[in-house]
């Protein structure tokens, strides 16, 4: 039988979980809960997912707008197998799940140390099988792992120095900026180099981020001095051969994110998502054959959404091996065939 998903929390990050689940054979959306009856809710609903009120004070707001819900988030946990929680960060309903003895999976808005287990399925998927609790790290977060991890495999990485040029927020959010400035994080190191280290302890990071006026992706220019000599093709080649890592050419006319983005519309995946992380091909360079310099593009929608799907996996144990859960997870998203 299917294992029973909840996904507490409705927004950017949680209708994608919700759909991703449900694109899966192992696995179906047990319910969505929401503290709002907007427009989120009412396509839930149209789509068949059960909706149900995150709280008493959500339900009879979705009583006044006439909204039908399946009951409350407490009988949603109850009934299910485990929680992803997509709510915003510091939410706080770790002891509510406690309580129900349900797994969860949280997101990157939250501190590793509220599962102490942070999760990315090429690195270790082994080490969370069976938990019950972890947390998938951010979507910057997550795309300096898809590229660093490898590179530490084959070359070893004897530093990264990683500039984040972050989004401002998201295409559907109107409220938050900035629109017209770019707003350096004086915070140093930013949170991201630690981040890392809660998947990958031992990598020498330091990363600075930057916010800029734009809605679509994050940027990432990636400095990195490795252990043995390689060339910018054999850098490729280990990308290449690695699960949501995918190129694009300066040369085929993606020149900025804008490119990228119009490419994963014409992919034609569910919302035009782009899940894997975007390294420019031609923009990979090896100078005296230990320092590297790239870019990648992250589309901070979707990047996290496989992982999350790899995570249910692991901690319900339903598949033991981390490679077949990714190949099961990125075929049912299309992911790879833009190679
Ligand atoms: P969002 O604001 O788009 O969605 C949050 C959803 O949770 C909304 O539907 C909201 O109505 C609902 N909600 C709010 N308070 C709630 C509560 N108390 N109980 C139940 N539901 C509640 O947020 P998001 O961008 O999807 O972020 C969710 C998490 O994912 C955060 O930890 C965030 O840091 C992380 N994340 C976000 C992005 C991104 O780019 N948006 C990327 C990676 C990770």
């Amino acid at each position: 039988m299917p294992a029973r998903i909840a996904i507490n929390g409705y927004g950017t990050i949680g209708k994608r979980v919700a759909d991703a689940i449900a694109a899966q054979d192992d696995m179906r959306v047990a319910g969505v809960a929401k503290t709002k009856p907007d427009f989120e809710a009412k396509l839930a609903i149209r789509k068949g997912y059960p909706l149900y009120a995150a709280n008493k004070d959500a339900a009879a707001k979705f009583d006044k707008a006439g909204v039908k819900t399946a009951g409350v988030l407490d009988d949603l946990v109850k009934s299910s197998d485990l929680v992803v929680d997509c709510t915003p960060e510091e939410s706080g309903y770790k002891p509510l799940y406690e309580k129900a003895g349900v797994k969860a999976i949280w997101q990157g808005g939250e501190q590793h140390s509220l599962t102490n287990l942070s999760f990315n399925a090429a690195v270790n998927y082994q080490d969370c099988l069976g938990a019950n609790f972890v947390r998938v790290p951010s979507c910057n977060t997550t795309g300096l792992i898809r590229t660093l991890f490898p590179l530490d495999a084959h070359f070893g990485v004897a530093s990264v120095l990683a500039v984040m040029v972050r989004r401002a927020t998201d295409p559907g959010d109107s409220k938050k900026g900035p629109i017209n400035a770019i707003e350096p994080d004086l915070e140093m190191p930013s949170h991201h180099g630690p981040d890392v280290q809660s998947v990958l302890p031992n990598l020498n990071i330091h990363t600075i981020a930057v916010k800029v006026p734009t809605t679509i992706m994050h940027l990432h220019t990636v400095a990195v001095d490795l252990k043995k000599t390689a060339t910018a093709d054999a850098v490729l080649d280990v990308w290449k051969r690695f699960p949501r890592v995918t190129f694009v050419s300066g040369g085929d006319g993606v020149k900025s994110t804008a490119q990228i983005m119009e490419l994963a519309r014409d992919l034609s995946r569910n919302r035009a998502d782009l899940y894997e992380i975007a390294v420019w091909r031609d923009g990979v360079h090896v100078v005296d054959g230990r320092r590297l310099y790239y870019f990648q593009a992250v589309h901070q929608e979707s990047d996290v959404v496989p992982e999350n799907v790899d995570a249910v996996r692991a901690l319900l144990e339903i598949e033991r091996d981390g490679r077949t859960s990714m190949q099961k997870t990125d075929r049912s998203l299309g992911i790879g065939v833009a190679r």
